[in-house]
């Protein structure tokens, strides 16, 4: 932790003098604190329509420490199961790294309706429906974060420093939708992705996506082969990336859901259909698992860097 922890510090450092910077050259200052989830759900619920500014209400999100660039804060809410004997397993659901894929926003609060009234489900769910609510809310919806920084290219891996800005000049060709930050965890809302994953230690992490209709998996376990209309096929694995990052460096089993389409909801049948699959190969899959490399080592030791 106190590597990491002096390697953020840096990095909070740097974006500060970033920010100075940016300032006096007469950039746009980070914005005030958007403190209640009434506004951000006002925001989010006129962008999203197929959740609405009731339905973001209605999920009962809280707020997390610290806000974005754009002065957003970081919701999310916790499910646990109705009655259950032993600890359950803990599974992430991330929503919206990319901004622009609207969809995948939307059916993480259809899903967190599903949890607040399905008490059999076994697990020990925490939702954060939209990871990058920058990307979401500018005027036009970006992959990026409110500081062009594709957050999904950002996390911590170890091969972080050698190979993701060499990566993004020379095979993205400076691809400005792909920008992988100026250092490993420049960014606030990956710093606090990191923090939920510390923490929260979960035991899976489901992360969804738009707009290529498939499924991808990282970690340990045999990959899921088909969830829904969703089938597997292995999108690759790049520096700074979330399944990088939780499913190779700490060994979570990391899902990856691509949806076909980035502003079109799937199906109620459909949506159901991903979510009863999912929810079965989760329940046989991770009592087989070995836990994730931060339950083996302990407090300390939960990124290896
Ligand atoms: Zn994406």
């Amino acid at each position: 932790m106190t590597r990491l922890s002096s390697r953020l510090l840096n990095a909070r450092l740097l974006a500060g003098l970033f920010i100075f910077v940016a300032a006096a050259a007469g950039a746009a200052a980070p914005q005030a604190p958007l403190a209640s989830v009434e506004r951000a759900c006002e925001r989010i619920g006129e962008r999203l329509k197929d959740v609405g500014v009731q339905g973001c209400l209605d999920a009962g999100l809280i707020i997390g420490e610290g806000a974005t660039y754009n002065g957003m804060p970081m919701m999310y809410r916790d499910f646990v199961p109705g009655s259950s004997r032993r600890t359950p397993f803990r599974v992430l659901l991330i929503g919206g790294i990319h901004g622009d894929e609207l969809t995948s926003v939307a059916i993480a609060f259809q899903w967190m309706k599903k949890l607040q009234t399905e008490r059999l489900q076994p697990f020990h769910w925490r939702v954060i429906p939209s990871s990058n609510p920058d990307g979401l809310l500018l005027p036009a919806s970006t992959r990026t974060n409110g500081r062009g920084v594709d957050l999904n290219r950002n996390f911590a891996t170890p091969d972080w420093d050698a190979k993701a800005l060499d990566r993004w000049r020379k095979v993205t060709r400076y691809d400005p939708r792909r920008f992988p930050g100026s250092a490993a965890a420049s960014e606030f809302e990956t710093r606090w992705l990191m923090d939920q994953i510390g923490e929260f230690r979960p035991d899976a992490i489901v992360s969804i996506h738009a707009p290529w209709g498939v499924l991808d998996y990282d970690g340990p376990l045999d990959p899921p082969q088909r969830f829904g209309y969703l089938r597997l096929q292995p999108l690759g694995v790049y520096p700074g990336s979330l399944g990088n990052y939780a499913g190779m460096v700490l060994r979570v089993p990391t899902i990856t859901l691509e949806l076909p389409n980035a502003t079109d909801m799937p199906t109620n049948a459909q949506s159901q259909r991903i979510w009863a699959d999912m929810l079965g190969w989760l329940e046989r899959n991770l009592p087989r698992g070995e836990p994730p490399l931060y339950q083996r080592l302990g407090d300390s030791h939960w990124v290896q860097r």
